[in-house]
């Protein structure tokens, strides 16, 4: 018998709706997954994760808390208002994993952060809003790399986060317990933040659908700012159908984030099942080849067959600029990060380290409560904003940002998608790129041209490579496609009918992987 872990959302919605089982049986099922696989203490209405030392190789580490008791009631509720005949959401009943960067009222918020400890959000996001109007029962609060910055979750202040395709490798980052949580069948849903590929990655190096919806078009109200101009929610899920359904539930305009669009939304189910016959899907050039590991390589040129067999014609296409996405990317974004960070001050939010003077309280704080990573970043962003370097690194970056969109509105004019691999490597090693932050940066080598022009882009499994340093451990490869801005409906057609063609929904198996049976 298949175990209620193992369904997607679309098939758990069609059974809690015929009344086969309840709201509550589902939400305990992913409970008692959690609690015995993830490393938490369960106990208590919020199950708390075990500190960073007590936590084993064999634990997922997919959560930062668990809402144990609140997921309960909202369940028990779900199926009290079902029993007497009222209207429910869309996803009613069905649970969703929820990235420590966007607050839930009364639920400690850490961004995988020290300097968050302690802080307790008086308000919901915007994101977790929609979700309650869904009906989407949320468990909990997913482990990330500190204010989103990295791309495997070991930048964390909690421990990371292990992929359970293999629990000696990460689930990539920054939205690494989401993808984990997914993957490792704790939950069927979740939600992440993409700023320069951190759902896309993610879903990549763990097997799952990811999508950054266009920018704008999700609210940032409540969304711990890293940097404003690029971050935008999405969902990760088993599968295309779910992770559009998803995206609609949270996809509206909002008064309270001035960079909300007024426009409204395609209809992203309305035309899923249409096919990509006719559509020209555009391969772009700049965003494959060297140093792409030939396995990624190889499922890419496969993907590319699977278009052409579907009736759809692939043609090149060119980003002149790019290449230099990487570098402008990583100047626009610690940019605005040194300013956003600014407010984590020891007198408004979390952490305080007590000193004589404030000055000497605000850099107390700061020095314990920011990790490595976030103290490089506020570096390199203050220093490229600065009187005499301004001209030089922000300014520049930004016209770089302007050719880069610029490219792909020329693109689009040749092709209606464009598609690259997602990641230039499959799911590596814990701790091996931890050292260099240049190694680190380019994973991100794909996603962050699709961030810096503000366009919808998803990641969903293309098939298995082998591991470069094991070839016997199989592990999923990531194609991303790019859609004009606004047409995130397209990009979830072609990604659906990709799936349909690929036909099977990867799932964890090798020697270090969580047992998926269950
Ligand atoms: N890996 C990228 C970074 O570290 C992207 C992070 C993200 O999208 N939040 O900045």
């Amino acid at each position: 018998m298949t175990a209620l872990t193992q369904l997607d959302a679309g098939t758990l919605v069609a059974r809690l709706t015929a009344g086969e089982v309840s709201a509550r049986e589902v939400v305990d099922a992913h409970l008692a997954r959690i609690a015995e696989i993830d490393g938490v203490v369960a106990d208590g209405p919020v199950w708390a994760a075990a500190p960073a030392d007590e936590l084993g190789a064999e634990h997922t580490h997919a959560f930062l808390a668990v809402t144990a008791e609140a997921a309960r009631a909202h369940a028990d509720d779900i199926d009290i208002r079902r029993a007497a005949g009222e209207p429910l959401g869309p996803l009613a009943g069905v649970p969703l994993a929820l990235k420590d960067v966007l607050t839930l009222r009364g639920v400690p918020t850490t961004c995988g952060s020290r300097i968050l400890e302690g802080w307790v959000p008086p308000y919901d996001a915007t994101v977790s809003q929609h979700l309650r109007r869904a009906d989407v029962v949320v468990l909990g609060k997913t482990n990330m790399d500190e204010v989103a910055m990295g791309s495997s979750t070991e930048n964390s202040a909690y421990g990371p986060s292990r992929n359970p395709w293999d629990l000696d490798r990460v689930p990539g980052g920054s939205s690494g317990g989401s993808a984990t949580a997914v993957a490792g069948l704790l939950a069927p849903l979740a939600i992440g933040t993409d700023t320069g590929g951190s759902i896309r990655q993610p879903a990549a190096l763990t097997g799952l659908v990811g999508a950054k919806p266009t920018y704008g078009t999700v609210s940032r109200y409540g969304l711990v700012a890293f940097a404003s101009s690029l971050d935008q929610a999405g969902p990760f899920a088993r599968t295309v159908e779910d992770a559009a359904r998803l995206q609609a539930v949270i996809q509206a305009h909002d008064p309270r984030d001035s960079t909300s669009v007024p426009d409204p939304v395609p209809d992203l189910t309305a035309h899923l099942r249409d096919g990509v016959q006719g559509l020209r899907i555009g391969v772009v050039t700049e965003l494959q080849g060297e140093g792409y590991e030939p396995g990624v390589a190889a499922a890419f040129a496969a993907a590319l067959e699977r278009f052409e067999r579907l009736g759809a014609t692939v043609v090149e296409v060119s980003l002149p600029h790019a290449p230099y996405g990487l570098p402008a990317y990583y100047l626009v974004a610690p940019s605005e990060a040194s300013s956003n960070l600014a407010r984590f001050d020891g007198v408004r939010y979390g952490l305080r380290v007590d000193a004589p003077t404030a000055e000497q309280m605000n850099a107390a704080t700061r020095a314990a409560g920011f990790g490595p990573e976030v103290k490089r970043r506020i570096m390199i962003g203050t220093h490229a904003l600065s009187s005499g370097y301004f001209d030089a690194y922000y300014l520049q970056a930004s016209k770089v940002r302007t050719l880069i969109a610029e490219d792909f509105r020329a693109a689009f004019r040749s092709a209606d998608v464009l598609v690259s691999p997602t990641s230039p490597a499959v799911a590596f090693g814990l701790g091996t790129k931890t050292a260099d932050p240049l190694a680190m940066y380019l994973n991100d080598v794909a996603t962050v041209p699709a961030s810096l022009a503000g366009i919808p882009a998803l990641s969903l499994p293309a098939g298995l490579a082998p591991a470069p340093d094991d070839s016997d451990t199989a592990l999923p490869v990531g194609l991303q496609i790019m859609a004009p801005l606004l047409r995130d409906d397209l990009m979830f057609r072609v990604a659906w009918a990709f799936e349909q063609d690929l036909g099977f929904v990867p799932r964890p198996t090798g020697p270090r992987a969580v047992e998926v049976g269950r």
